[in-house]
């Protein structure tokens, strides 16, 4: 408990200890708020209350030749709560998920931002570049995940390969809106230029905000693109710009592959076993809700 006072109610002492009531911790399911209280929890201990929402699709834009915004609203000014870094499942006609990270950061919760890439041959993102259209309802449950900021003064690495973009967006925006001053850097791997599919963002957030630097990385640039910047995989410039990863957290999110592949590299140069943290997104199963792929400790 951050501020404010509870009566602790009866609970058994091997629930909580002298100490720990002395330090502030509090059985919510026994206490009773004596006033306005500010507390702290682990995610982990608390799992968010997923629900189903029907929304209605208010704005499409396409980003860039594969990449589609979707901006969603929900009825009678409801809004969800949820953290960043956090997903929703899309809910199809016959029950099946498909799993889009929020874009928007928490603190703007009246749109909901989705930037869906287009699987070739995918029925659902094949779907929304086709067929769907602004006003059509679409039905999707959560918050879900456990991808988010930790609480720490240690720098961040961001790692997102392509529409790993999305909730990285929400998070370095959270990070600003809540005045958070650790240093981040945000390493964006993509194939081509055209697929940097909102370059200006981070550029701006580079202008803005001191202790935010952004390291677009091509793999494959094409001729016209005259590309300048930093080439090759994503996770090779990170070697190269942090000699020891050690003191950092890292925060990756892309295909499967990416993710799969960086987290050895950037633990043979230092980064901790515990500080390394993901989302992979992987494609669905046939007939099942998703499940993300975890790969790192503290999940
Ligand atoms: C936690 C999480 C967050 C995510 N966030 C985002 C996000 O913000 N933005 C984003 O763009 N993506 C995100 N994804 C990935 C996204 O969920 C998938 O790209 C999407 O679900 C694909 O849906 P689909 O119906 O179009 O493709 P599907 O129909 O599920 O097919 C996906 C791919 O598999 C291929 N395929 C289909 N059937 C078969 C088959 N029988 N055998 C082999 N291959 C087959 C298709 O050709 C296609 O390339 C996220 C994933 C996870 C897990």
């Amino acid at each position: 408990m951050l501020s404010g006072n509870v009566d602790p109610g009866l609970y058994q002492p091997s629930a909580l200890s002298t100490e720990e009531l002395a330090a502030g911790k509090v059985l919510l399911c026994c206490a009773t708020a004596l006033g306005d209280v500010e507390i702290e929890y682990e995610s982990a201990a608390a799992p968010s209350a997923v629900r189903e929402y029907s929304a209605r699709v208010v704005n499409m834009e396409k980003l860039t030749h594969d990449v589609m915004r979707v901006m969603l609203k929900l009825p009678h000014g409801q809004q969800i709560s949820f953290k960043a870094g956090q997903y929703i499942n899309i809910i199809l006609d016959d029950g099946q998920r498909r799993a889009f990270s929020f874009a928007n950061p928490p603190h703007l919760p009246d749109l909901i931002e989705l930037q869906i890439r287009l699987m070739p041959g995918g029925r659902y993102t094949t779907h929304v570049f086709e067929h769907m259209k602004e006003d059509d309802a679409v039905q999707f449950e959560g918050p879900l995940g456990d991808f988010s900021l930790r609480e720490s003064e240690r720098p961040i690495v961001f790692v997102a390969g392509a529409t790993g973009f999305a909730p990285v967006k929400s998070m370095v925006e959270d990070a600003f809106h809540r005045g958070l001053k650790r240093p981040i850097y945000l390493y964006w791997g993509v194939r081509q230029l055209a697929d940097l599919y909102l370059p200006d963002l981070p550029q701006r957030w580079a202008r803005d905000h001191a202790n935010f630097h952004f390291i677009p990385v091509l793999s494959d640039a094409a001729p016209d693109d005259h590309w300048t910047g930093r080439t090759g995989l994503v996770h090779e410039a990170i070697l190269e710009d942090f000699p020891d990863l050690g003191g950092h957290e890292i925060y990756a999110c892309g295909s499967v592959k990416m993710v799969e592949a960086i987290f050895p590299t950037l633990k043979s140069q230092g980064a901790e076993e515990g500080m390394c943290f993901s989302d992979a997104f992987t494609i669905s199963a046939r007939s099942m809700a998703f499940q993300p792929k975890q790969q790192a400790g503290g999940k």
